[in-house]
């Protein structure tokens, strides 16, 4: 069983390629941002509470993200490998997917990080925000924040990986095809 970190910058491409992994390796895909989305759409009061940090791009606090990304995670016992998308963003949510995973006798294969321009970053969420629909796209102060959070909070998650040996940059300019190639072969590496 292969459990995946993918990890980047906001518009890094993190949700594209995930479906694309999905649909080649049979992964389980558990992304945060999407599970905050889909309990806002429901109008839950986990949706409710994380809107209110989603809007100024700012991190939902830790206990509550990891108490349901593990949620989700223990709803599909039979997955045959996890997809993290979106998470781990902190070093303190890193240092709990291992224990939960160490729980189940599992553990993380390797992060892999997409490497993204910060220019190219801001271009692609401006045209993302044509079409996603999400608020956090659609104001450049917005995504400004939520680049500087990932600088200042989730970019030392690396270094977390780093230390245990499973960290991967992957190139994530170039084509969609191009980036999964590269994608596909690290995750075929590893053990
Ligand atoms: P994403 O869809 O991954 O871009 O996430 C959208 C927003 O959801 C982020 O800007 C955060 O406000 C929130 N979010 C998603 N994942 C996490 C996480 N692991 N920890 C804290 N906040 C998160």
């Amino acid at each position: 069983m292969r459990n995946i970190v993918l990890f980047g910058p906001p518009g890094a491409g993190k949700g594209t390629q995930s479906a694309l992994l999905v649909d080649h390796f049979g992964f389980v895909h558990l992304s945060t941002g999407d599970i905050f989305r889909a309990n806002i759409k429901g109008a839950t009061e986990l949706g409710q509470l994380a809107k209110s940090y989603m809007d100024q791009g700012k991190l939902v606090p830790d206990d509550v993200t990891i108490r349901m990304l593990e949620d989700s995670a223990n709803a599909h016992p039979d997955a045959s490998g996890f997809i993290f998308d979106g998470f781990p963003r902190t070093t303190a949510q890193a240092v709990a997917l291992d224990a939960f995973l160490d729980e189940k006798g599992q553990a993380i294969s390797g992060m892999l990080a997409l490497e993204v321009p910060e220019e190219e970053l801001k271009a692609r969420l401006a045209k993302r925000a044509e079409t996603s629909g999400r608020a956090d796209d659609a104001d450049p102060a917005v995504i400004q924040n939520r680049i500087d959070v990932y600088n200042a909070e989730t970019a030392p998650v690396a270094d977390h990986y780093r230390g245990q040996d499973k960290y991967a940059g992957i190139v994530g300019t170039g084509t969609i095809e191009d980036i999964f190639g590269r994608l596909k072969t690290a995750i075929e590496g590893l053990s």
